[in-house]
């Protein structure tokens, strides 16, 4: 059987029924997205995703090569009081409290560089059997709604978001009901064997609300993992090990672990030299940390869950991990936008809006005051005079590969920062430097169609780690039943898993050049790679006799995020780099920093303060 003709995949990309990516027809000076068809639906294409191929080109163009990008200008005759550049949560989050504090008939324009909204908050759409399966291809769920600043919450409220709905959404009796646990598998290629063993090695599945953990004991964990002896011996003292097994006095432990690297402590204190276990801790704390575990302080190890720390909660008892949406945060995303752009899809709240196709034909419809404009990378922002008195902004952006320009009397960045110094040309030297210490962690979520999930049960796979594999983690969606969708509940129906990978660079390397070796690397592998990566990587840990990779796997999306988490500069850069500009004001969780939906949201509020 063709892999790739059976599922269609056109360099990497779905041209699923129903859903098309027309190349955008630029009609006339007004109407550079009304092209787009009302069958165009990003959503539901499969393939390379998150930053898919085209996406970043134009911004790498600038970045790289540091000249000018698109063809000839066309001066768009379209002024806006607000241009927002970036719409994910934050720049959505920036045009609707622009909205609240100046009124709804202010005209605003939000541009984008990928074929569909919501950055990070990606939702997959998978179509198994002429059903269609949500999922997420990012930002996964709101973490620790209690915590949440007022400003956040009454902004929940407003576009219909009830966090007190997930209580019953959220199936928590699910795993242990279908048996299904932490569990980790050793691939042949790495660790000589394919294996599964009943036990995580470590924290990470710990957050799965409801998931069970290992079960069994450290000894028989150690003793079934595919090592040598010595170690399976050095696997328990791991297992066994934590800060009771450090000779320091309790007043000083905090100091200690802070200044403290774990891999010493590994070696040092634990005697652990096994290149398995070793590999086993490096790949442990996953997207919980940052970076790659050798680079991690005790305490970094120990608050992300890395091999070694006894299993513990991850979150409080009131903010259990449930805030999970069926495509996760894009809900937040389409909540926005549908508050901002009434037309685009029926639906009065979030939940209602989980199984609505949204209208893209609506976003940037001319006439009204919201305009979403797609596949539109800006490549300059600039101020018509002096910037200290300038009364607009002139932004450029290209579209396919034409450069079109509109006039803004604010302008709210909401993109990566590290890009701004890139693109507004006129930013005082000072502040362009501080931004450019900035970095983000490149990831891969990858979701997975199955047909039916029978082996993910009967090998008792609620959260796989996989050290020896690109994606570390496989995990089954999160049980959320909402809005009309029902989460799987039995393992002969289709559903889809998920398959994290943080890529990492040369071992022992700093964060940053990690970051860009990865990154490279992620952004050069094909579809099929990662196809073949996959097919070895589930062939590998479920049973032959109930898994068929061609014949159970029905459609696979993955999200390569090059620009993920961010990594903030040193000392003050952060603060430095996010100051108020002329007309320009700065957002995204970058400005924080932090990766996270809730402060995506207080960036965007206090960038709409600042500006002028
Ligand atoms: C894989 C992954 C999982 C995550 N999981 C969670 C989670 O579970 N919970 C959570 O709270 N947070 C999570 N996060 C963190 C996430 O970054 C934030 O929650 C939030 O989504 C960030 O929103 P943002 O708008 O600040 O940035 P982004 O989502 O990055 O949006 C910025 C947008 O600006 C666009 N842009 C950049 N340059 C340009 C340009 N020149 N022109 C036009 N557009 C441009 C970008 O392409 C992007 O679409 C996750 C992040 C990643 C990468």
């Amino acid at each position: 059987m063709n892999k790739i003709t059976r599922r269609n995949f056109v360099n990497g990309t779905l041209m699923a029924s129903g859903a098309s990516l027309l190349p955008l027809k630029i009609l006339d000076s007004q109407a550079a997205m009304a092209a787009l068809d009302s069958s165009y639906y990003p959503p539901a294409l499969t393939g390379l995703r998150g930053s898919h191929p085209g996406s970043n080109d134009h911004a790498h163009a600038l970045a790289w090569g540091g000249g000018s990008v698109g063809g000839s200008m066309t001066k768009l005759s379209e002024t806006y009081d607000l241009v927002v550049v970036g719409g994910g949560i934050s720049g959505l989050a920036a045009a609707y409290f622009f909205q609240q504090q100046h009124g709804a008939e202010k005209n605003i324009l939000i541009l984008d560089n990928h074929d569909d909204f919501g950055g990070h908050a990606k939702r997959n759409e998978h179509v198994i059997n002429g059903n269609t399966y949500i999922s997420y291809g990012g930002s996964q769920s709101i973490v620790e709604p209690k915590y949440a600043d007022r400003v956040v919450l009454d902004m929940f409220e407003d576009i219909g978001i009830d966090l007190k709905r997930f209580n019953s959404a959220y199936d928590l009796d699910f795993y242990k009901r279908h048996g299904l646990g932490g569990v980790t598998y050793f691939n042949k290629e790495v660790f000589g064997q394919d294996k599964l063993v009943q036990h995580p090695y470590c924290n990470y599945p710990n957050y799965v609300e409801g998931l069970p953990g290992g079960r069994l004991s450290h000894e028989d964990a150690a003793a079934a993992a595919p090592l040598s002896e010595k170690g399976r011996a050095q696997l328990l003292r791991v297992l066994n090990g934590g800060l009771h097994t450090l000779n320091v006095q309790e007043a000083d432990l905090q100091d200690y672990i802070d200044n403290h690297s774990y891999f010493d402590y590994l070696k040092n204190n634990l005697g652990v030299d096994d290149p398995g276990v070793l590999r086993m801790a490096r790949h442990s704390g996953l997207d919980w940390g940052n970076y790659s575990a050798e680079l991690m302080s005790i305490a970094e190890a120990k608050s992300c869950g890395a091999m070694g720390f006894a299993p513990k909660a991850v979150y409080d008892e009131e903010n259990p991990y449930i805030y999970h949406y069926p495509d996760g945060n894009a809900s937040i995303a389409r909540a926005l936008v549908k508050k901002l752009i009434s037309g685009v899809a029926k639906g009065s709240n979030a939940e209602a809006l989980v199984l609505a196709q949204f209208d893209y034909a609506e976003l940037d419809r001319p006439g009204n005051p919201v305009r979403l404009r797609l596949n539109s990378t800006v490549v300059n922002v600039r101020h018509g005079g002096n910037p200290a008195s300038a009364s607009e902004a002139l932004v450029s952006y290209v579209n396919g590969n034409q450069s079109f320009q509109v006039r803004a009397r604010n302008v709210v960045m909401a993109c990566y920062n590290m890009m701004i110094p890139h693109i507004v040309s006129d930013l005082p030297k000072e502040q362009a430097a501080a931004l450019s210490l900035q970095t983000k962690s490149p990831f891969v979520y990858t979701s997975v169609g199955l047909k039916n999930w029978r082996a993910m049960k009967d090998s008792g796979i609620g959260v796989a780690m996989s050290p020896g594999n690109m994606h570390q983690a496989v995990l089954m969606d999160f049980p959320v039943s909402m809005g009309g969708y029902k989460f799987t509940d039995s393992a002969d129906q289709p559903c889809v898993i998920q398959m994290i990978s943080c890529p990492f660079g040369s071992f022992g390397a700093e964060p940053e050049a990690q970051f860009r070796e990865a990154r490279y690397r992620m952004l050069s592998l094909q579809f099929d790679d990662y196809e073949e990566e996959i097919r070895r990587h589930l062939s590998g840990m479920l049973a032959s006799n109930l898994f068929d990779f061609d014949r159970d796997v029905a459609s696979i999306s993955v999200n390569r995020w090059a620009h993920g988490y961010t990594f903030a500069g040193p000392g003050d850069s952060v603060r430095l780099g996010r100051q108020p500009f002329g007309r320009v004001t700065v957002a995204n969780s970058d400005s924080a920093p932090g990766a996270d939906a809730k402060t995506a949201v207080m960036m965007a509020h206090r960038a709409v303060n600042e500006l002028a």
